[in-house]
């Protein structure tokens, strides 16, 4: 995918990196935001990761592990979402899930993320193979979560 095919294209760029979706209104902490809380770096606040992104996809930056690491680092917890004054706002996380996205159809996801995945499909089948050989319907407890990408993994 390029940049100009992004769906977000036209707003990504509004971020300007002012940092209060990573704090919470009095100051008090810095947990607003998970990733950030933990890592204590700007690349894994929101701000920071849409940036990383938009860089990415401008082809300013390339694809590595660590970007995708800070890209999945996201647990799309919306609180960014509560806190950025900016119209934009509903659309961070989505911005950061199209990235997520564009990353599976590439292939290119963290190794834990892709050993977990794997893992999941794994599961899937071999409850589908019970199901069958017990002659019962296959069990969809996993369908419907996006399994099906899985296969691209
Ligand atoms: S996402 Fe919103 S609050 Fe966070 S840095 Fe960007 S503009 Fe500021
Ligand atoms: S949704 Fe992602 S970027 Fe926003 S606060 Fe949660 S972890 Fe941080």
């Amino acid at each position: 995918m390029t940049f100009m095919e992004y769906k977000y294209k036209d707003i990504i760029h509004r971020c300007f990196r002012c940092g209060y979706c990573k704090f919470p209104t009095d100051w008090s902490t810095v947990t607003n935001c998970p990733s950030y809380a933990r890592y204590r770096m700007e690349s894994y606040s929101a701000g920071g990761r849409l940036w990383l992104i938009r860089a990415w996809l401008n082809d300013e930056l390339q694809w590595s592990e660590n970007l995708a690491k800070i890209v999945y680092s996201c647990v799309s917890c919306k609180n960014c979402v509560e806190k950025c004054p900016l119209s934009f706002n509903d659309d961070i996380v989505n911005m950061v899930v199209a990235a997520k996205t564009e990353m599976v159809e590439m292939g290119t996801l963290p190794k834990p993320v892709k050993t977990f995945l794997q893992n999941v499909q794994l599961i899937r089948d071999f409850r589908q193979k019970k199901s069958r050989l017990d002659g019962r319907a296959e069990d969809s407890t996993l369908q419907g979560a996006g399994v099906s990408l899985l296969r691209r993994v």
